[in-house]
């Protein structure tokens, strides 16, 4: 099956909203299977919209169009595509039924333009709209399929996964293709490091193949299976992941859906320990990150912010001198921060960081990236020190993820 999507609306070829029907159909396609060749977003116009549709019949037999099915004058998919397809619209009664008691239920009576909503292509499969007034539809014709969907993601998403996914499905039948994807995260080497660790694996792929990606500052290697059932495709990424994690041990830190924090906050708790954090130019988000993890309370004691010198000595209990003869972005200042943050409130360990994030304020002796991270436990801390690179945003973010994987290497250990 060869798709092709058609994004209509003159706000999407604007830039006044994203495209996200484009991305939602384009995942879900995809792990069917199913080949887009195009997508093509066109304005609120009749003539280019024929245009298009005329286009997409000629190299796709799936066209999948979204938006344009609403009551206004603007809306005309549906009249577009009938015409093109040379169909006559006809009021189909039980949507008329269906937009007419969306409007009761919630104590208002029908405009007489949403009528217009229960028109439809002779001989279309009418999809009901659970979120709204316009339904889909899904036309045949020489051997193509034309599914009109309408524009908002919080109706065209449900639809198309409870009525064109299943129609999708049982038109592909046995020899269907599965497409499955696991995304394995590492931090703390470089990607061709990377690649030369598992470059046997890289060259011979076929089926799953590899791809890396790397996204600020971290490297995500993401394994894709090509076969006929999910489970078959998980064996298939299951062999390949247990060869890279062998290959690359504990620089990787997790796959799919785990993150930095969320696996630092299962390991927390499985040693049942507290941990604090002191903060400089991260400004909180490694606290933040900890927090967005459900649970952590109870590992998760407190962060403290101390954006200025006079802060780090207050809160902290940073001597002044060392500020004074080191620095505030030094080895000696994130030790003490450590140290300070954990005796506050009396956790098992702690964490700080102390750093110039930019774009200004770097020296040759400091300069933007230099970030020291400390980490205490009871009374000894460590500090290490960084050199990132990066706009403001992303030497922040790497600080964060550094911070947070320092404290997952000595949980490692444990
Ligand atoms: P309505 O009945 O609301 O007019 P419709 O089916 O006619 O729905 P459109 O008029 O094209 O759809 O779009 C309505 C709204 O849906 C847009 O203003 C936008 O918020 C959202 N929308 C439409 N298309 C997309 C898209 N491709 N990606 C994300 N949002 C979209
Ligand atoms: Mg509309």
């Amino acid at each position: 099956m060869r798709a092709e999507l058609i994004s209509t609306g003159t706000e999407l070829l604007l830039g006044q909203i994203l495209n996200t029907n484009a991305k939602f159909l384009g995942e879900r396609l995809a792990r069917l299977g199913i080949d887009v060749f195009f997508q093509t977003t066109v304005g609120d116009n009749e003539s280019r919209l024929a245009e298009v549709l005329h286009t997409a019949l000629k190299r796709a037999n799936l066209i999948i169009i979204t938006g344009g099915l609403g009551p206004t004058s603007d809306d005309l998919t549906k009249e577009t595509a009938a015409r093109v397809l040379g169909l006559e619209l006809l009021t189909d009664e039980l949507s008329l039924v269906r937009i007419e008691d969306f409007f009761r239920v919630r104590g208002r009576k029908m405009p007489e333009m949403n009528r217009k909503q229960a028109l439809m292509p002779a001989g279309a499969l009418v999809l009901a709209n659970m979120a709204g007034t316009a339904p889909g539809m899904i036309v045949e014709q020489a051997g193509k399929s034309i599914v009109i969907l309408p524009g908002p993601p919080v109706e065209m998403e449900p639809m198309f996964l409870e009525t064109v996914e299943p129609y999708l499905k049982k038109k592909l039948g046995e020899d269907r293709v599965l497409i499955v994807s696991r995304i394995i995260k590492v931090l703390g080497l470089g990607e061709s490091t990377i690649e030369e660790k598992i470059r046997d694996l890289v060259d011979k792929q076929v089926n799953p193949t590899i791809a890396f990606l790397a996204p600020r500052g971290e490297v995500y290697i993401r394994v894709t299976a090509k076969t006929g059932t999910e489970k078959e495709a998980m064996e298939m990424i299951a062999g390949i992941e247990n060869e890279i994690r062998k290959r690359l041990g504990d620089y990787v830190y997790g796959a799919d859906g785990e993150t930095m924090e969320s696996v630092v906050a299962g390991l927390l708790k499985r040693h049942g320990l507290t941990v604090s954090v002191a903060e400089s130019c991260t400004g909180g988000l490694i606290a933040k990150r900890l927090t967005d993890v459900p649970g952590v309370s109870e590992n998760f004691m407190y962060g403290i912010v101390t954006y200025s010198n006079d802060a780090k000595t207050r809160f902290l209990g940073v001597s002044a001198g060392t500020l004074e003869k080191h620095g505030a972005v030094s080895e000696d200042t994130a030790s003490e921060m450590a140290f300070g943050v954990r005796q506050a409130g009396g956790t098992d360990l702690a964490l700080s960081v102390t750093g110039v994030a930019g774009p200004g304020g770097g020296t040759p002796e400091k300069p933007v990236g230099l970030v020291f991270i400390g980490f205490a436990e009871g009374n000894n801390v460590a500090v290490k020190r960084h050199l990132f690179t990066g706009d403001r945003e992303v030497i922040r973010w790497q600080t964060a993820n550094a911070a947070l994987n320092l404290l997952r290497g000595y949980l490692m250990q444990l």
